[in-house]
């Protein structure tokens, strides 16, 4: 049995079997402090036993977890609360997953998820919930006003003065709603973008905040944007404005959001059945929502079910004349009848726990020539205009970010 004493008497051990070696190794010089303490502690602690793992590409946690042989009952456990602290549709390859599992392998004990250099995830298991920690490392973020004029792609322009590729993409996104860059963009043309450029450990990370855009062209024309921050933190509608508040739609075949704020509670694909058990092929996502919340049509269409259907409960489906088919379903009230032409953005009905369900969300379904398809596989843009109470705070945050314009100017 392991006492405290033997515990200490084998660091005791391994620390004079680290110097000995040493000695061996360098009889002549003392190598440095550090370079002993790094010795020490890689003798006296026995192995690492975090599992690390870096999501693939199309990869899953769920697979990960799969992967490394943990039992699905536990795999469905962990993952089902793991929505409820991260929102999972931020999950990109490259992101680190650590676990730490109990002796035998069969439960989870810890977990880290790490999403970007900066920001950590700590889970610790217990039998009936996850104890969640964010650990949020320091960033530098200084506020630039950036100019230049086109060479080139104004992706590559937009980098060349300084933006991380993320902040240029979201920039020509907007733009390109108002500006048709194959036919009027020339060299020479002039661009300004307020932004908040993020640093960690002295490089360039991605995420911060654009405020303003300018852009002008002799036959392009001028054209500003203002960024508008809705209080709720997932919001869809924070982002890129026009001067009057107005949304810069793209040009017609954008889908928008089915809920004005999204927090993804299960994704499309394999998964245990939340309802059933075993394993079932989810065939949509679940977005969290309270019970009654508006759910929106992502884009035109006509109406082609309205009724309670079996598992989907209420469920309204609308075909679009791409002929793909959207699905709301656990609907707790169908607005909308078989036959209506709805627009995009128009309310379809409330979210609900009807049908096979297990508390109040959106299954939301997306159908291409017959077969259910991953709807985050579709660009999605905001969906509706500001409402009077939003445009009055997107007025005012205009205001604020004129007066930052002028401090750079
Ligand atoms: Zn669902």
């Amino acid at each position: 049995m392991l006492t405290g004493r033997n515990i200490l008497l084998g660091i005791v051990v391994l620390a004079l079997g680290a110097f000995s070696i040493l000695g061996l190794i360098n009889p002549h010089r003392t190598p440095p402090r550090n370079q002993i303490d790094t010795l020490l502690v890689a003798q006296a602690i026995p192995k690492d036993e975090w599992i690390v793992e870096v999501v693939p590409p199309n990869g899953s946690l769920y697979g990960l977890m799969e992967k490394n042989g943990i039992p699905l009952p536990e795999i469905a456990r962990v993952t089902f609360q793991f929505g409820d602290f991260i929102d999972v549709t931020t999950i990109q390859p490259g992101d680190t997953l650590k676990l730490k599992l109990t002796d035998d392998k069969q439960k989870i004990m810890k977990m880290t998820f790490v999403q970007e250099p900066t920001l950590r995830h700590l889970f610790t298991v217990t039998p009936d919930s996850l104890i969640y920690k964010e650990e949020q490392l320091p960033v530098k973020v200084v506020t630039k006003l950036l100019k230049g004029n086109l060479s080139g792609t104004l992706s590559h322009s937009l980098q060349e003065v300084g933006l991380p590729l993320q902040s240029a993409q979201q920039i020509i996104n907007a733009l390109e709603t108002k500006i048709n860059f194959r036919r009027d963009a020339k060299t020479e043309d002039e661009f300004m973008v307020l932004t908040d450029l993020r640093y960690f450990e002295g490089k360039l990370i991605p995420g911060g905040k654009v405020y303003y855009v300018s852009y002008k062209g002799k036959s392009a024309g001028k054209h500003e944007l203002f960024r508008y921050e809705d209080p709720s933190p997932k919001s869809v509608l924070t982002g890129l404005y026009g001067p009057d508040g107005k949304i810069v739609r793209s040009s017609g075949s954008g889908v928008g959001f089915p809920l004005a704020s999204m927090h993804v509670r299960s994704k499309f694909g394999r998964r245990i059945d939340p309802v059933y058990g075993g394993w079932a092929m989810h065939q949509g996502i679940d977005y969290k929502a309270s019970m009654g919340t508006k759910t929106y049509a992502v884009s035109d269409g006509t109406v082609i079910a309205a009724s309670y259907s079996g598992g989907w409960g209420n469920q309204v489906r609308i075909r679009h004349p791409n002929g793909l088919i959207t699905q709301h379903a656990h609907l707790s009230a169908i607005k909308v009848r078989v036959g209506q032409k709805v627009r995009k953005g128009q309310v379809v009905g409330l979210v609900g726990s009807t049908g096979k369900s297990t508390g109040p969300h959106l299954h939301f379904g997306l159908m291409k020539n017959g077969v259910w398809i991953n709807p985050t596989n579709l660009n999605m843009v905001a969906t509706r205009e500001l409402t009077v109470i939003e445009l009055k705070d997107f007025h005012q945050q205009k205001q604020k970010i004129l007066d930052m314009l002028q401090q750079y100017l």
